[in-house]
């Protein structure tokens, strides 16, 4: 959809730190992280909120939440939990009406940090970063060829 950032960055027209894509889903660096490797996934389909959202289609975002949350596990900056997220719709503070779903890695006892880096939103180093949660895929994906090995 012309005029939505997110489509912009779909379609490459605006710049983003890229984690993964497939056919369906698009993930990448939030620009003003809570904690280092806050990341949005998306549908690459605008759809404006969960109002807007085919159902199937949210249960594929959540499943791309889900693998990214356990990559961070694994990540060079390996994170203890994370926070799922969506904001939905302007009365819940959404503030770019392109459906996106948060995974915010969380540190054991990191209330501080966490609160601080709510207030800053101040951006880490980006590729190195991306580079750690892609690594963090890599681990999970050769776990999971392990397993059914
Ligand atoms: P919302 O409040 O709508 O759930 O959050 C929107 C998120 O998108 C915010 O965390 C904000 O920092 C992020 N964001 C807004 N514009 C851009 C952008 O152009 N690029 C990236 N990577 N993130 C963005
Ligand atoms: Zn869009």
């Amino acid at each position: 959809m012309s005029g939505c950032v997110f489509c912009r960055i779909v379609s490459g027209d605006a710049p983003a730190t890229k984690i993964f894509e497939d056919d369906i889903l698009l993930a990448f660096l939030d620009i003003r992280p809570i904690t280092r490797g806050h990341t949005l996934v998306i549908p690459k389909n605008h759809a404006s909120d969960l109002d807007d959202l085919n159902p199937a289609l949210g249960a594929q975002l959540f499943a791309g939440g889900h693998r990214l949350a356990k990559a961070m596990r694994r990540s060079d900056f390996p994170a203890d939990g994370a926070n799922l997220l969506i904001n939905d719709g302007k009365a819940a503070f959404q503030t770019v009406h392109h459906v996106h779903l948060h995974v915010i890695p969380r540190q054991t006892g990191d209330t501080f940090t966490f609160a601080k880096g709510f207030v800053l939103r101040r951006p880490h180093d980006m590729e190195h970063t991306a580079a750690a949660i892609r690594t963090g895929l890599d681990r999970l994906a050769a776990e999971e060829r392990e397993t059914h090995a």
